[in-house]
């Protein structure tokens, strides 16, 4: 017998992927109970008895954390698969265009409830989200998130130079924006949704846009995401724009942006230098393979992570990623590994496509996490084999994307997704 997957869960009986906590990897539970109490937090969660009363809750699945999303631009969820790179033209071509008529907040709201969806209908929980540079599409994307149910940081994008006058805000108004939106959000819902310091990048931002953002940060205790060395003539114009110093990462270094609390995206063409900074600062990396490839940007070298203890979550990076999966993503960041010399398995990217990334947004008390007292974020992935050994079982989620896939997703037990017919 078998029971629909209800709204609130209670409790499960299943076979359960166990994050562990703090070296990437799962313990495999093949007959697990989880009990979720009434705030939706894991209160009991062990191997089913024998005989066990319960019964499955849905054959054929597999019970794990909700994924997350270190990195990808809201305004770019309708561009998705633009071949008009490299960077710099893909910017100019379709995404600065494209994000300014996120000054229209009725187009944002339509865009806003299709991004959050094709996150959750994904098994996405939490995400680190880059906003237009609109203040009001920004707040439209925290009520759509804050609605749905979603976790996560949602940062304005700061840029106010080298794009069109459309897409800049000058560092005053920016700034006082920024300020007004985190005062509003930051820390909404017990901790879920929280206000994200965001320079878009350094080509984007005056020095004084770059030291008031990191000013903010510091003053309002506020996580910071930019992207860095993610394309050669990237770092040939940071280089002209800011001749002191010494390299790409010197630049946020030295206007205060690096902290425990910084994500970087791409870290492409990072020297050994700018790395051990990098880990000095305490700042986790995002990894955006599909993104990488597809803006023929390179390929981020994992071992130069993993040899230096720095965290590390993976990111679609919509919309130069060209989908909304983690299942995908670590697909492809095997495919980097291969490429660049790194060792890794299907099981270590599904911990960084999951657990990985919830550290990396600082979120990891709260979700990423199933042991008792976490909130249960939650997704439900159907699995043609069960059975199947755990090496082979970690192969199938990640590599087999068109016969398994995400059959509901919940966040502090809540459904706040399901597929047709489950
Ligand atoms: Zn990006």
């Amino acid at each position: 017998m078998t029971i629909a997957l209800p709204m609130q869960l209670r409790q499960i009986r299943g076979t359960v992927l166990i994050p562990l906590l703090d070296q990437p990897g799962f313990k495999l539970v093949p007959d697990a109970v989880l009990v979720i109490d009434d705030s939706g937090r894991i209160s009991e969660l062990k191997t089913a008895p024998d005989p066990c009363p319960i019964p499955e809750t849905k054959p054929g699945c597999i019970w794990m954390p909700g994924f997350v999303d270190t990195h990808l631009h809201f305004p770019q969820s309708r561009v998705v698969g633009s071949a008009s790179g490299p960077l710099l033209e893909w910017l100019d071509e379709t995404i600065f265009p494209e994000e300014a008529r996120f000054l229209d907040a009725h187009y944002a709201r339509m865009v806003a409830d299709e991004f959050c969806l094709s996150m959750l209908s994904q098994g996405t929980v939490a995400a680190a989200v880059y906003s237009s540079s609109a203040p009001s599409a920004t707040q439209i994307l925290f009520e759509t998130m804050a609605r749905v149910g979603l976790r996560g940081l949602v940062g304005l994008t700061l840029m106010d130079r080298m794009a069109p006058q459309r897409v800049l805000l000058d560092a005053e108004k920016a700034l006082g924006a920024a300020r007004e939106l985190a005062e509003q959000w930051h820390g909404f819902d017990g901790g879920r949704l929280e206000f994200c310091i965001t320079p878009r990048f350094a080509i984007s931002c005056t020095p004084k846009l770059l030291k008031g953002a990191a000013k903010l940060a510091h003053e309002l205790n506020l996580p910071v995401q930019t992207h860095i060395s993610e394309n050669q003539d990237e770092i040939d114009t940071v280089r002209q724009l800011f001749p002191k110093h010494e390299s790409y990462l010197d630049v946020y270094a030295r206007a205060g942006l690096l902290d425990g609390r910084s994500i970087l995206a791409h870290c492409i063409h990072l020297s050994d230098d700018e790395w051990d900074l990098l880990a000095d600062k305490g700042c986790s990396v995002s990894h955006c393979p599909d993104s990488n490839f597809f803006l023929g940007s390179g390929q981020m070298a994992l071992h130069k992570v993993q040899s230096r203890g720095i965290e590390c979550g993976l990111g679609t990076d919509v919309g130069a990623g060209r989908t909304f999966s983690l299942r995908r993503i670590a697909a492809s960041a095997y495919d980097t590994a291969l490429l660049t010399g790194s060792q890794t398995t299907a099981e270590e990217l599904l911990w960084y496509a999951s657990r990985g990334g919830a550290k990396v947004l600082g979120m990891d008390d709260r979700t990423g996490r199933l042991e008792v007292g976490c909130e249960a974020d939650l997704i439900v992935m159907k699995q043609s084999d069960t059975g199947l050994k755990p090496a082979r079982l970690f192969d199938s989620l990640v590599f087999q994307h068109d016969q398994n896939g995400v059959e509901a997703t919940y966040v502090r037990g809540r459904r706040v997704y399901m597929k047709d017919g489950s």
